[in-house]
């Protein structure tokens, strides 16, 4: 049903490049939505389902940012995107999973405050050799957290030809087990351009429909039924009723959409330097 398909990093420049929809109908969870609306002040952004949060983004609060720049004012702030406008309002700069070790080396700090997934502020530090100061501490996915190391071994012994691509939002133990670690876009692009038959999959559940249907021919098996069930809100009949009804429609306050536009934009111009998503 969508016009576009993708991570939070191609969803966030189509929305941003949009020029001729007046309404943007995002199916996603809050902070994907948020972005879109901060992204174009203009158009009327709508999410179906005014329940989906995501929890991670959650965990994150403006108070929780101020608190560990006051404590730590030297370091850089860099959050996710998966956050609320309100807590990117106080960043310097976001990321995703895609461009978030690339962000972090471009900055010219050695100490960087990272939020809101510690497992990702972990690898992160892993491949940049940089302090990174995950806030709040121990901040997760849930869905990734899904994802058990003894149960990528048993997959890795029944299907010892497949390669296996880990989400950096796993844990630590499981990214160990990965033969390529990287963000759903990346996983995308890995399936596309290496040659192997089967692909034992560690993200959000959903990703494996689309990887089928861009590669035909090849077997992709999820390491674990991992469902999002906040994502999952966006039924068929909700996207209809948003559709019919104009709803849910997200608003963002000015002074907030204006600060979280800046790191956003930051982002963007990061990655046009560094090219890198
Ligand atoms: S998978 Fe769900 S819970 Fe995890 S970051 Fe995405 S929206 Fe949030």
């Amino acid at each position: 049903m969508a016009d576009y398909v993708g991570d939070s990093i191609e969803l966030c420049l189509k929305a941003k490049n949009e020029r001729d929809a007046e309404i943007i109908l995002f199916a996603a969870v809050d902070f994907m939505a948020e972005s879109a609306a901060v992204l174009n002040p203009d158009k009327k952004v709508l999410l179906p389902s005014p329940g989906a949060r995501c929890p991670m983004a959650q965990m994150l609060t403006v108070e929780e940012v101020r608190r560990w720049r006051k404590k730590y004012p030297e370091a850089p702030v860099v959050l996710y995107v998966n956050t609320l406008a309100s807590a990117k309002a106080e960043c310097d700069v976001c990321c995703t999973s895609a461009n978030a070790v690339k962000i972090v080396e471009s900055l010219d700090a050695d100490t960087v405050i990272f939020g809101p997934d510690s497992n990702l502020a972990e690898y992160v530090s892993e491949k940049t050799g940089k302090n990174v100061i995950a806030i709040p501490p121990g901040g997760f996915c849930p869905t990734h957290l899904l994802f058990q190391p003894e149960e990528i071994q048993v997959l890795r012994t029944k299907y010892s030809d497949a390669v296996v691509a880990v989400h950096p939002e796993c844990s630590r133990e499981v990214r160990g087990l990965a033969d390529f670690v990287g963000s759903t876009s990346q996983m995308c692009r890995f399936a596309k351009s290496t040659e192997f038959k089967t692909y034992v999959i560690a993200t959000e559940v959903g990703l494996l429909h689309r990887l089928r249907k861009e590669n035909p021919g090849k077997e992709f098996i999820p390491a674990y039924d991992a469902v999002c069930p906040n994502m999952k809100l966006n039924t068929v009949e909700r996207l209809y009723y948003a559709l019919q009804k104009e709803q849910y429609v997200v608003r963002v306050p000015e002074e907030t959409a204006k600060k979280a536009r800046r790191a956003l934009e930051e982002m963007f111009t990061i990655n046009a330097r560094v090219r890198g998503v």
